[in-house]
């Protein structure tokens, strides 16, 4: 679009919402951003919602758009791989990748937040405003109500076009799907699992209780709690665990001595490091587990959802927020084509992304059974080892599932579910008929190139 002086409305400054303001602030558009919650830069409002998050390639495509990847680097703690926890306390570090170079990392949420609001507000033609939440959105009209949480008034907003960023929750979604104006489709699945956060605190010199550059999992079958690490010397810790299955349970961890005794039990070494999980447990929320999928995500060329809003995915692959930093990404590079109508633009948008955003959903359903379950069992183990060493081999003819999802800055989520998909099978299948084992020499190129030529046959 050439008109510059189109004045764009978002909603939500999260993740999502402050990197488009960006965005569209360099791009010369006059933005007014609408965030319901108070400052996260002045007032303290992390309570409730995932403290840090895994923060990797596609997501830094997102960075390196704006010019903060440097700054953000910064913020960021590389986990080079899962470290696995048995119920023993026998650790083992799984490695994201057989390359050197691909690694995930440990970001505060508050932290990157503040820096892309910090940094959309250097432009004068991006405004932000607090304590201000969406009720509704006339997409037919394009304007928005609102509601001003510290004096209570409510006012209505115009736009030429308004986009939600508004998370899962989504006032303009709710608006779609309350509105009947038009043919939406929407579903929305949670899974009988939760999750809690709690922590492991810094040594009194700050140092880190456990190693620093992992992200930490105990598998246990049906429930796991994980950890990555924070800039402070802390790890925030996730447990994900049924609401009302197994003997343990959310519905039934309600005394300090049921909850110890299932941390002694399952994580005794977790345990240890955790004098403060009583504490922590009791006080700190348990909130469900959701996918989100609709469409279409705009009407006309009014309105358009974004990031969580179009697709809230289950947190299992790490990739909900790097989703919607690419969604920002893939929204810049369809203003580059020249359409000269905003419908034009949101349907070439979706066009080109809701078959990834829907691939990562179910990539990210599927990562949920491989967290909790898989990453404990030895077939699972010894296929990351062929994997790692075909990696290393091989750096440019063979890239796992994990790595395809993660580190490949240029296929989308769908074409590495697929390929990844595949790779996966026919790795399990040799291993299970004993066609391949780790029993070989994984060191030795011509057993790899084998192993490499067996798993391009079947993949083909
Ligand atoms: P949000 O971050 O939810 O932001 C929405 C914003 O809109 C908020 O600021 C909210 O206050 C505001 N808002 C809401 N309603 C209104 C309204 N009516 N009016 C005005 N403003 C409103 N992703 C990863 O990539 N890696 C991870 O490791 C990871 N871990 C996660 C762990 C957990 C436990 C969870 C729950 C999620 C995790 N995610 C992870 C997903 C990630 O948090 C989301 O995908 C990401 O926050 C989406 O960004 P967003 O801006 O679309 O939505």
């Amino acid at each position: 679009m050439k008109e510059k002086k189109q004045n764009i409305l978002i909603i939500g400054a999260g993740l999502c919402g402050s990197l488009l303001a960006l965005r569209l602030g360099q791009r010369g558009y006059n933005v007014t951003v609408y965030e319901k919650r108070p400052d996260l830069r002045k007032v303290d409002i992390s309570a409730g919602r995932s403290i840090n998050l895994a923060f990797s390639d596609r997501g830094n495509k997102g960075m390196k758009l704006v010019g903060l990847e440097e700054e953000v680097k910064k913020l960021c703690i590389p986990m080079n791989g899962r470290m696995i926890h048995d119920k023993e306390g026998n650790t083992f570090m799984s490695n994201y990748s057989g390359r050197d170079c691909e690694y995930i990392n440990s970001i505060s949420r508050e932290d990157l937040n503040s820096l892309l609001l910090t940094e959309a507000e250097k432009h004068e033609n991006v405004k932000i405003h607090f304590n201000k939440g969406c009720k509704r959105v006339d997409f037919e009209n394009t304007t928005a109500e609102f509601k001003d949480y510290v004096d209570n008034s409510v006012f209505i907003e115009d736009a030429d076009v308004i986009i939600a960023t508004d998370g899962a929750g989504s006032a303009l979604r709710k608006s779609y799907y309350l509105g009947k104006k038009f043919l939406f489709s929407f579903s929305q699945d949670y899974l009988t699992h939760g999750y809690k956060e709690l922590s492991i605190l810094p040594t009194e010199d700050g140092g880190y209780k456990t190693f620093k550059n992992a992200l930490h999992i105990w598998p246990r079958g049906d429930f796991m709690i994980i950890a990555l690490p924070n800039l402070d010397g802390s790890f925030t810790v996730t447990l994900f665990l049924s609401y009302d299955d197994g003997k343990y349970n959310f519905n039934n961890l309600t005394t300090p001595e049921i909850v110890t005794e299932f941390f002694q039990k399952e994580f005794p070494d977790a345990l240890e490091i955790m004098p403060n999980l009583v504490n922590d447990f009791f006080e700190n929320p348990t909130a469900p587990l959701g996918t989100i999928k609709c469409s279409p995500w705009h009407y006309k060329g009014n309105t358009l959802l974004m990031g969580d809003s179009a697709h809230a995915i289950v947190p299992f692959y790490g990739q909900g927020m790097n989703a919607s930093f690419e969604d920002v990404v893939e929204f810049d590079a369809v203003l580059d084509e020249g359409h000269d109508n905003w419908e034009a633009i949101f349907k070439a948008y979706e066009k080109r992304r809701k078959k990834d955003t829907d691939a990562i959903a179910d990539l990210a359903i599927d990562n949920f059974h491989e967290m909790k379950d898989h990453v404990g069992q030895a077939i699972f183990q010894e296929k990351r080892k062929i994997e790692m060493a075909l990696e290393k081999e091989f750096p440019e003819d063979y890239s796992s599932k994990y790595s395809l999802v993660t580190f490949n800055e240029v296929i989308g989520y769908r074409e590495a579910m697929l390929r990844g998909r595949a790779q996966d099978k026919a790795i399990l299948n040799m291993l299970s008929d004993g066609e391949i084992s780790t029993a070989l020499d994984l060191t030795d190129k011509n057993v790899l190139k084998e192993i490499l030529g067996k798993v391009k046959k079947q993949t083909e």
